[in-house]
Formats: structure tokens, sequence, C-alpha cells
């Protein structure tokens, strides 16, 4: 019997992929975060195995790299598993389903690690000098205010408005989101050392895909680009194999955030940049699925006011119900039409993905 697949919290999110998982017959193992949710409970990032060991070909479905964008990956996560599409895999192939690779993220309704770390800038070599982003630097106080108030808002619309206005949206959306290593307790902020999530990541690669030849990914996220329309992000710079590969599997419309032509800004640091260092053996294709959500401006507030709350405010006060409530709605729509494009867009990606697997 299967049940809804989307969830209401991450507990409920975890517990629903546990079970898909175990009526698919998967073999299953909890990675144990160091915190704990808001209710107390437990956080982990859950894998689960489907297929030979030692499958020559695996496919990987990634949800909440981004924490609170979790919502939807779990959600096509555990719908594959209740439609039995494990049965398309075939021989010599599996799957492997991380479930929450963020799971404080996902739990404290924040895109960010308990670090304040956005993971996906946080793969770069920290022995080196890391990147700079000066237009951040300018921004900085503006997007991280002391207080979060009418006043703070406005003259944080303003600041960024009129750097938008001077330079473009586009501009603006890149030197606030393309990721900065200089202000530890601002937005887009990647890390001073490896995160919990990317080293649980990293120890999940050596451990379960060093010995695949060929490896799939499809890596959920939310809240950029059109609602409920699902853009196949490529790391890869546009004439690379990488790219013309992907391209290949997902079709035209995939755009690597390299260029310009994606709803994403360019980013370093972002793990799948970094997958195939970490599967040297293997030959690696790999899309984020990003559905968009909410207007771009909304989902900034949403990110600046959760920034506040856990850097100035009490995650856990007064108003903290308010921004949770906002920053939900920007990376999740509560609507059936959604959720419907969410699975219906999923379903293909993973189709695409199988159909590609050991092809040329
Ligand atoms: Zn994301």
């Amino acid at each position: 019997m299967s049940t809804h697949p989307f969830s209401e919290t991450y507990a409920e999110a975890r517990s629903k992929f546990l079970s898909a998982a175990e009526s698919a017959g998967a073999a299953v193992q909890a990675h144990l975060h160091p915190e704990r949710g808001p209710d107390g409970g437990v956080l982990a990032t859950d894998c689960a195995w489907i297929g030979p060991a030692d499958a020559r070909s695996v496919l990987v479905m990634v949800s909440g790299t981004h924490g609170i964008e979790g919502y939807c990956g779990s959600g096509a996560q555990i719908d594959w598993l209740q439609r039995g599409e494990a049965a398309q895999l075939g021989p010599d192939r599996a799957a492997l389903l991380i479930h929450a690779l963020n799971p404080y993220g996902f739990a404290w309704a924040r895109r960010v690690t308990h670090e304040n770390v956005d993971l996906n800038r946080n793969f770069v070599d920290f022995a080196r000098p890391l990147p700079v982003n000066r237009d951040y630097d300018t921004l900085a106080a503006a997007v991280k205010p002391a207080d979060w108030n009418e006043a703070s808002q406005t003259a944080a619309r303003l600041a960024l408005g009129a750097f938008a206005q001077a330079h473009g949206f586009r501009a603006m959306a890149q030197a606030v989101s393309g990721g900065q290593y200089a202000h530890a307790d601002g937005l887009f902020y990647g890390g001073a050392a490896p995160t919990w999530s990317r080293i649980t990541l990293e120890t999940l690669f050596r451990e379960r895909l060093s010995r695949a030849e060929e490896i799939g990914i499809i890596d959920y996220h939310t809240g950029l680009g059109p609602e409920g329309y699902a853009e196949p992000i490529i790391a890869a710079a546009p004439g690379t194999p990488e790219f013309d590969r992907a391209i290949r599997w997902h079709g035209r419309a995939a755009r690597s955030h390299v260029g310009g032509e994606s709803v994403s800004a360019e980013i370093a640091g972002d793990w799948l940049a970094a997958a195939p260092q970490l599967a040297p053996q293997a030959r690696v294709t790999g899309i984020a699925l990003e559905y968009g959500t909410v207007d771009a401006n909304r989902v900034l507030e949403a990110l600046m006011a959760d920034n506040w709350l856990h850097a100035h405010g009490d995650p856990q006060g007064p108003l903290a119900r308010q921004i949770k409530a906002q920053i939900r709605a920007a990376f999740y729509v509560d609507s059936d039409l959604w959720r419907g494009m969410v699975l219906g867009q999923s379903l293909c990606a993973v189709r695409q993905a199988l159909g590609g697997l050991g092809r040329p």
C-alpha cells in the first residue's frame, strides 16, 4: 500500500522514505547527524541501495542538498520507490537514493547546513586561495541587517534594487548567490572547511561508488525559475564531453550554470562539479533538477529573513513561526498541480538517466 509521497515535516519524510525503501527491497543505511531537529528528533542522511552491490552502472538520486528543498526531492524519491520503478533498473545496475544530504537544514527549514554553509559552495579546495566575491562585500551589510523590521527590509530592497538597476538583475543575483567565503554569518556562504554533509557524501562515494564504472546523478533542487518547471542544470561547461553527454541524456532544455543560460548563477564549489573527482574511475553524468517555485525576489527575502533569524534572532521564538512559513513557501509550493509537475518531470529525468547509463 502506498501513501502520499510528500511530507509535512522532516521526521515524516524520513519515516516514509525508510518504509518505502524497505518495501522496495533496498538495503538501508543511516548516517547520523551530530545535531537534533527542532522537535528534539534524530537527524540523519539515509541511503537506500537497490540492486547488486558491485553493479557496473549506478543511478544516484539525492534530496535535501539544500535542506528545506528536500520536501520536493524526498517526495520524488519516495514516489519513485512506491511506483516500483526500480524493476526497470535491469541487470548489472543499481540505484543509490540519498535522502536528506543536509538533514539539519531540512528539519530546521533552512537552505544551509548547521555550519550556516551553502553545501553547493562548500566543495572547494580549502588549502588553496578561496574565490573572492567583491560584489557581495558591497551588499553584505544590507542583506544581513542586525534587526529584522520594516525599515531594515526596505533598506535591503533598496540596496538590491539599486545594484540591479546599475548592473542588471542577473548581476545582482550573481553577486548575492554566486557564493562568498568572507562573511560566515551571511548568505550563500561557502564555509572555511568541509561540512558534515560534504564529508558524509565523500564517505558515501568511497564506500558505495568506488566500483562503479558509470554513474548517473539527479540532485533535486527548488527555488529558481518558473513555477513548477524543472530545469536540468549541468555543472560542466558547454563544449565539454560531460556537457554533451548530459544533453544527449536529458535533452536540449538542459543548461550549464556556466555561461549565463541557466536560471542558476555561476557557482564554484557545487558537489555535482566535484563528483567526477569523487569517483575518478567512473564516467559521471549528472544534473541538478531545479524546480521553480515563486518569484526570485520573494525567495531572496525569505532567505534574508531566515539568515537574520539564525544570526540574530531566536529560531524557536515568536518571529520564527512566520519566517519559517515564509521560507517553506519559497521552496515548496503547496499545491497538487505543483506536486504533480514535480513527480512527472522527475520520473522523466530518472528514466532518461537510466536510458543513458551504459550507452556512449
Ligand atoms: Zn538548491
